[in-house]
């Protein structure tokens, strides 16, 4: 299964005009964060925060709705995440904790989960993973350069960033602009060109643009409590539903990228391991 395995596959989104505004796409991570939170599942969410307005994500620790929507929306460089989860167990004290995180940082914190060396008593604590799908993630200098040096646009000038149909693209002041995917290439984290997980298969709830039409998302829960937190969320109309079968370009698109990638991935890593470079047996 590309995908992972998974109990439903949805196109979703969320319903408030205040998550709407700020949400990436169809505003399903802070929309689950904000129920898990006022349903006491999460008692804090560790999220990718711009605290000085430049696009550097920095790991913040939101603990009411205001905080989960200041968060909103995606930097396209990593945040570490999965050191902030320490930071809400040990200096918020939180006991019940949830976050959102790319694929690869899923699989290190379910493994921190299973052998809990260096995070011992915080794996227990933590109650939500939300997943959010990934194919590449760029450096800080990489970004001030597609947007100074190929957009003619400083990054403090950029209201929103985003990929997709094969462009990278900023909002900015003076309007839109964009490059393409082909330019970039080049650019992104090296680790990025070994990774063979494009939709966050170890997640409670992966989501992200690719298969729904636009200001909606594709969901895939994938846990029991992945799908009660959704099917709650749902019930009481913070996210609403289409049948991922009566949306275009659908599943098929999804399951097309998600096999590029671990094929890309496997013929990176065998590359790598004729040149002597050593790599993570991902097969
Ligand atoms: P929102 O409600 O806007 O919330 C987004 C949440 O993600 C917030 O909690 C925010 O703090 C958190 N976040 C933002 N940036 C990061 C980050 N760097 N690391 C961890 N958490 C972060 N989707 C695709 O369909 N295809 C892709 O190829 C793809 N590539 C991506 C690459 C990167 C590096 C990232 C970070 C995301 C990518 N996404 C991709 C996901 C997509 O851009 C949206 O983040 C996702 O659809 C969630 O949108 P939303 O409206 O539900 O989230
Ligand atoms: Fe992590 Fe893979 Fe995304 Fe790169 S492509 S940031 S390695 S999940």
């Amino acid at each position: 299964m590309v995908l992972g395995t998974y109990k439903e596959a949805l196109s979703a989104r969320a319903t408030d005009s205040k998550i709407q505004k700020v949400a990436q796409d169809g505003g399903i991570a802070s929309a689950l964060l904000i129920h898990a939170l006022e349903e006491g599942i999460i008692e804090g969410a560790v999220v990718a925060g711009d605290p000085n307005d430049d696009w550097a994500p920095y790991p913040q620790v939101a603990t009411n709705a205001d905080e989960v929507l200041q968060a909103a929306g995606t930097k396209y460089s990593m945040s570490p995440n999965v050191f902030g989860i320490k930071e809400a167990a040990r200096q918020f004290g939180l006991e019940k904790i949830g976050t959102v995180v790319v694929p690869c940082q899923m699989q290190g914190i379910r493994k921190a989960q299973a052998y809990p060396f260096s995070i011992r008593f915080i794996g227990d604590k933590i109650k939500l993973l939300i997943g959010i799908f990934c194919m590449e993630n760029f450096p800080m200098a990489s970004l001030d350069t597609f947007s100074e040096a190929m957009m003619d646009s400083s990054l403090n000038d950029v209201k929103k960033m985003d990929i997709g149909k094969g462009k990278f693209r900023i909002n900015t002041t003076d309007g839109t602009k964009d490059i393409p995917l082909k330019k970039t290439h080049g650019y992104e984290q090296s680790g990025c060109n070994i990774c063979n997980d494009y939709v966050a298969e170890w997640s409670d709830v992966s989501t992200g643009s690719v298969g729904s039409p636009d200001g909606w998302s594709t969901v895939l829960t994938r846990t029991d409590n992945g799908v009660d937190l959704f099917t709650s969320a749902v019930d009481v109309g913070l996210i609403e539903t289409k049948p991922i079968e009566e949306v275009k370009p659908g599943l098929p698109l999804l399951e097309k990228l998600a096999k590029g990638k671990k094929d890309k991935s496997k013929k990176e890593i065998e590359r790598r391991t004729k040149m002597g470079i050593p790599t993570p047996v991902l097969y």
